[in-house]
């Protein structure tokens, strides 16, 4: 199951413009026995099948699979050792993303989307080599205790989530924000929302939001 996720989810990733070739890489975590699924290093996501998957225990060690896996293993790692809350992590290397990835600048709260999927600003973290474990580090501050996305200086982004579907979510959310903050800046002067009610909006969409339940007519939802 996790690891048909893994393929549908790369697949997904580069036909919808998150990425190019073979960059990026993905994981999901099985929150029963802690393994991480993880795409392996280098190879186009088009041509993946079940056993190029690799499987990894917590401490790193591969549990399964013969394939190297993604250089950025310690950084999928690292977020899930201090994120429980988080089972899924993708990352991307989208454009408009990147424009801001490479301007080394945060992306504030512009849009309702993102203040209710992204829950602030999104942080850039500090430059470092891909695979090192100074990107892993800088990645993990710039998400902070909460932080559902980041962006890499000079690389990409990364986005979290409870599931797929929600990493997912964030990273559409996380490049349209950064393509309509480009255009903006490029016309004008985008207003950035009050962070009060940025708060409102991220904490509705968390909990209440939904056909689940009955709270759904308050303002601050999405329409
Ligand atoms: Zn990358």
């Amino acid at each position: 199951m996790y690891k048909k996720l893994i393929l549908d989810a790369g697949i997904r990733m580069l036909h919808s413009g998150l990425t190019v070739e073979t960059w990026g890489n993905i994981s999901v975590r099985d929150p029963k026995s802690g393994l991480v699924y993880v795409t392996p290093s280098a190879m186009k996501y088009d041509d993946l099948c079940e056993d190029d998957i690799v499987v990894i225990h917590p401490d790193g060690t591969i549990a399964e699979g013969s394939r190297k896996p993604t250089i950025e293993k310690d950084l999928h790692l690292g977020i899930y050792r201090t994120r429980p809350e988080i089972n899924a992590v993708v990352h991307t290397h989208p454009v408009y993303s990147q424009v801001f990835a490479v301007l080394r600048e945060d992306i504030p709260p512009i849009i309702d989307e993102a203040a209710q999927i992204l829950g602030g600003t999104v942080r850039c973290a500090e430059y470092a080599l891909p695979g090192s474990p100074e990107l892993a580090k800088y990645c993990m501050e710039a998400l902070g205790k909460t932080g559902r996305v980041c962006l890499l200086a000079n690389h990409g982004a990364v986005c979290l989530g409870a599931d797929m579907e929600a990493a997912f979510k964030a990273a559409a959310v996380l490049e349209m924000t950064a393509q309509i903050y480009q255009m903006t800046r490029s016309i004008g002067k985008p207003v950035v929302l009050d962070y009060a009610l940025v708060a409102v909006m991220f904490d509705f969409a968390s909990h209440h939001y939904g056909q689940g339940n009955t709270k759904n007519i308050t303002p601050g939802g999405s329409c």
